[in-house]
């Protein structure tokens, strides 16, 4: 999080009439026909009801699923024509997640769980542990650096595993209710994290039922059925 990085005004992301049909009997129609245009460094609320396609459409966009139909492009690359390789290595270097499950390694500390994300997108070693700290000072855990994983509560976890998707700089966050677990305090820590990102470029795309999320996005998508019924300003 420590180089400024240059803002265009391109479209990061551009969906054209997305659709993701799941192939199970019957088959499941999750979105149907989604268009989105997204620009570097905005940050978007993704809210509907449960089974209204936010997570499959967050999984679209962090290329860990393919759509039925339509275009995806990212930063202008049509994302159909690339190599698995290809989309294994933006996943992992430029991209950042947050799931609802933290993924967070049991049985490693605090600060190995984030160096593993810096050894992935080959960080220099020698900055890697000012890297850590900075980091876990943002999301209040510097504390826990040495604590291991399974001895965390689940509000620490989340915020390991936020600090482990924010930690690389990522030109694209994807969080599906990051701040589930978390106390107001808490949260607002991490809102402040993802402001810092987006206002380095980083384009923040967060699933929520919290209302305080809303009102921070600069745009709030309303999913309904597996279309966006709603796209305005927050
Ligand atoms: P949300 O995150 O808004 O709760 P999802 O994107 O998880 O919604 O799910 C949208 C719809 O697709 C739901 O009807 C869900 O049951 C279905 N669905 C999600 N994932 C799968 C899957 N892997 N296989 C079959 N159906 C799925
Ligand atoms: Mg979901």
């Amino acid at each position: 999080m420590s180089h400024p990085r240059r803002v265009t005004a391109s479209p990061v992301l551009q969906l054209t009439g997305i659709t993701k049909t799941y192939p199970t009997r019957p088959p499941v129609t999750a979105l149907a026909g989604v268009d989105l245009t997204v620009q570097m460094g905005e940050r978007l609320a993704v809210v509907g009801r449960s089974g209204s396609g936010k997570s499959t459409l967050l999984n679209i966009l962090g290329l860990l699923d393919e759509c039925s139909s339509g275009r995806y492009e990212l930063a202008g690359s049509d994302t159909s024509t690339m190599s698995a390789a290809e989309r294994d290595r933006l996943r992992a270097e430029r991209f950042g997640f947050v799931f609802q499950d933290s993924h967070v390694l049991g049985h490693r500390t605090v600060a190995e769980n984030i160096a593993l994300k810096l050894a992935i997108t080959r960080t220099p070693l020698r900055e890697r542990p000012a890297r850590i700290t900075e980091v876990l000072e943002k999301v209040g855990l510097d504390h826990r650096r040495e604590a291991l994983g399974r001895l965390l509560s689940g509000g620490e976890r989340q915020r390991v595993a936020i600090a482990r998707a924010v930690v690389s700089d990522p030109d694209l966050l994807l969080a599906d209710e990051p701040t589930g677990n978390l106390d107001a305090d808490s949260s607002t820590a991490v809102l402040d994290v993802f402001d810092l990102l987006a206002r380095r470029g980083t384009t923040v795309v967060v699933i929520t039922h919290d209302r305080r999320i809303a009102g921070w996005a600069d745009r709030a998508l309303i999913l309904d059925g597996g279309r966006l019924v709603a796209d305005h300003a927050a």
